[in-house]
């Protein structure tokens, strides 16, 4: 068969210098290079979008109206192109009606296989279904969450009655509704509510009214007892809140979150729906069960009249299964999927699919796993290619660089020192090429030899989030601690769901999105702007804010965003420099004035480098060192904040909070987007951080991270209800010599 190509020719997005190649079709190809060397703007703002584009000119007007939309790449020639699916890791919304059974579909089969053979019948198939009035929980209408009340906030368990278990103010000791509670001969007063049994407190919280005799000073009255957390809801949340007075508003409100409906315990059906069952189980808790659990359950069934549903489903579960999701439960809630669990379970929908001869592009799909299930996603890469598609990947990992059929290597550097091909052909040339990427896969990173002591301990106690196994863990302070383990042992909710709450006063530095509104800038969000706006007026005795885009100075025509956006009817948007200024989004007199011989648009379009070199002023000096020392010295002072990618994100936020001590941060896999010269950087980075005194803890997967650490926690042993435990805590050298441990394991392949 003669091999095909895609062809691309004089591409120039951003930094890219009339950049031409060739993509083989139906290969995987692979992008490689530091963090903005360009390869975002080959793939995504070149090909795919030309891709986008072709694709949505073969519909009609009147449909494209509604699409997204895309303006032509500047580039020469783009030809021989698929159709393109792009599988990125922005994460899904959907609300809570999206889960990972409804974006996969999966959960659309079962309710097929309920309907079919479930006992007893209960109905067609949208009684399965919670999105459908039939099937939805009448008490929540399908949402599987109500208002109710806060129990932690509500009660101190380990105290008793006389000790002041309830913590709302109209049970306060002494009060009349305790001496009440006190006084009815119901309860136990001295015994602490944990020691309740299971009847003694659903009576204390939600037992319906019942008349009491009680002795209340030298009078026995009647008085009529309801559970308290009931009639608080009968009070104060079945009733509507704005009934009350503010002060009763303001008293009542901090007690009142959403939690599990009552009624369907969060399952989102209704009762019939629920007493349907196969095998045992009822649709909502095949629904609970991890992935890994339900395929086993499902290939139990054993129903000829069911044959090809079964079939199906277990195909689907076992491609969550195979790509390493197992721990995932089909009613997970999509939105609080991690952005590689996202991307993950939108290549399990595409499995399924029988699609075949398009292009597939990836954005780094080893975000979040461990290096045990790297070779899971590559066998999914390999079937997609297989199946005769067209595969093209952006990714860091060289393990799963390793199974590329092409590789293009982006470089030399990043910004206005890369946009150029330095290298592209097989893995094997790329491990003897003399470029970035090339260099750093022959020389394998050494095991940190010497320790920094702690200055303290952060306790965690009692750990329970998702699948914690009730744990206390004490995270050593002033050094670099790594969180390991594989995905879904439970290292997020360690340490984003419960360090964070129980030390709430921790540094995130993750990657999400910085930019405020579209006129932020790497200037305007370090805080720089202010001094370079006083330098300007200073040197000119004028006003500091014609020099903001924001304001007065800025160019009327755009409004200082430097371009326009037209849109008429029937017509794609399109958006092109601001006539008036040029782009330079500022009015001509502003630009008149000049500090060391240059204007305010100058000084914005300059690099973090260029910069370096013209400021004297020291506050703007040391923030442009920080900026170059996160590595984003190519990053120009005006450019949009929103074009940064979630690598350069985190280290803009990086670079804004260098100069702090004392402090604790917290990093969700700070290397995501980055190249593994870009980690060495990162690493230098976070070692500052720690030498000034602060305490940093990271959740990350990249052994390169886990060889620096002064001390390592891992979690498994697996994921979800398998994981949840500590395995190992120590240094990384000390987690070498341990058996149980993947993350061991891994370590001691790569430092052979
Ligand atoms: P990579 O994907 O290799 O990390 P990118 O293609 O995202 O790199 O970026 C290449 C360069 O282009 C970087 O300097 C980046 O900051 C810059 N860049 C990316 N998008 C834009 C944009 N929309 N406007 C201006 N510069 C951009
Ligand atoms: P890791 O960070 O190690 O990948 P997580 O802490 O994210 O692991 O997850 C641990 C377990 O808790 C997994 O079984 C996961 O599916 C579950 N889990 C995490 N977040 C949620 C959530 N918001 N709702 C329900 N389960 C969750
Ligand atoms: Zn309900
Ligand atoms: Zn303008």
């Amino acid at each position: 068969m003669i091999q095909e190509f895609i062809e691309l020719h004089g591409a120039r997005e951003n930094n890219l210098k009339n950049v031409s190649l060739r993509i083989p079709k139906r290969k995987i190809t692979i992008f490689t290079g530091v963090s903005g060397s360009g390869k975002s703007s080959i793939v995504f703002d070149t090909i795919a979008s030309e891709a986008q584009r072709q694709l949505y000119e073969n519909f009609s007007m009147f449909v494209r109206n509604f699409l997204p939309r895309y303006a032509q790449p500047d580039a020469d020639s783009i030809e021989n192109l698929n159709m393109p699916i792009v599988v990125d890791q922005k994460r899904m919304g959907g609300g809570s009606h999206s889960t990972v059974g409804t974006i996969t579909d999966i959960y659309t089969v079962l309710r097929l296989l309920f309907s079919k053979i479930g006992q007893p019948y209960v109905g067609h198939y949208n009684v399965f279904s919670f999105n459908d009035p039939q099937g939805m929980c009448p008490e929540c209408n399908g949402i599987g969450r109500k208002l109710g009340v806060d129990l932690e906030k509500f009660l101190d368990m380990s105290k008793s009655l006389n000790e002041g278990a309830i913590l709302f103010g109209a049970y306060g000791v002494g009060k009349w509704d305790w001496n009440f509670l006190t006084e009815s001969g119901l309860f136990d007063n001295d015994k602490k509510l944990e020691d309740y049994t299971e009847e003694e407190l659903d009576r204390l919280l939600y037992s319906p009214p019942f008349k009491v005799k009680t002795d209340m000073g030298a009078n026995s009255i009647n008085l009529t007892f309801e559970g308290i957390i009931a009639k608080f809801t009968r009070k104060y949340i079945t009733t509507d809140i704005k009934t009350y007075s503010e002060r009763t508003q303001k008293q009542v409100e901090p007690y009142i979150t959403t939690g599990p409906c009552r009624a369907c315990k969060g399952t989102r059906l209704s009762q019939t729906t629920l007493s349907c069952k196969i095998n045992g189980y009822n649709i909502a808790e095949m629904a609970a069960m991890e992935a890994g659990e339900l395929v086993h359950v499902i290939r139990q069934v054993d129903d000829t009249a069911a044959q090809s549903m079964v079939e199906t489903l277990t195909e689907r579960l076992q491609h969550l299964v195979d790509i390493g999701l197992e721990y995932l439960s089909l009613n997970r809630e999509t939105d609080t999927l991690s952005g590689g669990e996202s991307q993950r379970v939108k290549i399990v929908k595409h499995l399924s699919s029988s699609l075949s001869d398009v292009m597939y592009i990836f954005d780094e799909p080893s975000v979040g796993l461990h290096p045990r299930d790297v070779h899971r996603l590559n066998d999914l890469l390999q079937k997609l290619r297989d199946k005769g598609n067209t595969v093209i990947v952006v990714e860091h990992d060289p393990d799963v660089i390793k199974v590329a059929d092409h590789i293009v290597d982006v470089g030399p550097l990043a910004g206005t020192h890369g946009g150029t091909i330095v290298y592209e052909g097989s893995f094997d040339g790329l491990l003897q090429a003399d470029t970035v990427t090339g260099n750093h896969m022959q020389h394998a990173m050494r095991l940190k030899e010497t320790f920094r002591k702690p200055s303290g301990q952060l306790a965690i106690k009692n750990a329970k989030v998702n699948n914690l196994q009730n744990l206390d863990v004490d995270i050593p302070t002033g050094v670099l601690t790594v969180v390991t383990g594989v995905a879904g042992s439970g290292k997020s909710s360690l340490i984003n769901e419960t360090l964070l709450h129980q030390h709430a006063d921790a540094i995130v530095i993750d990657q999400s999105e910085v930019g405020a509104n579209s006129r932020s800038t790497p200037a305007t969000y370090t805080g720089m702007m202010d001094e370079i706006r006083k330098d300007f007026a200073k040197a000119n005795k004028v006003s500091q804010s014609l020099f903001s885009f924001n304001s007065e100075g800025a160019c009327e025509n755009c409004q200082g965003l430097g371009v326009v956006y037209i849109s008429l009817a029937f017509l794609d948007e399109a958006k092109t420099p601001c006539e008036v200024c040029g782009g330079k989004r500022f009015k001509d007199e502003v630009l008149e004035y000049k500090l060391n011989g240059k204007s305010i648009a100058d000084v914005l379009s300059m690099t973090v480098e260029e910069a370096l070199g013209y400021f004297t002023n020291k506050k703007i000096l040391n923030t442009l060192q920080a900026m170059n020392d996160v590595g984003l010295n190519y990053l120009s002072l005006g450019q949009p904040l929103s074009t940064l990618s979630g690598g350069e994100c985190q280290r803009i936020k990086l670079a804004s909070e260098l100069h702090k001590g004392g402090s604790i941060y917290v990093m969700d896999e700070p290397t995501t987007g980055l190249h593994m010269s870009d980690t060495s950087q990162l690493l230098e980075v976070i070692n500052r951080i720690v030498d000034n005194g602060n305490t940093v803890v990271v959740i990350e997967h990249n052994l390169d991270i886990i060889k620096n650490a002064d001390w390592i926690i891992d979690m498994g042993p697996e994921g979800g209800h398998k994981g949840g435990q500590i395995l190992f805590e120590g240094t990384p050298k000390d987690l070498l010599s341990l058996d149980t441990s993947y993350t061991a394991q891994f370590l001691r392949s790569d430092l052979q």
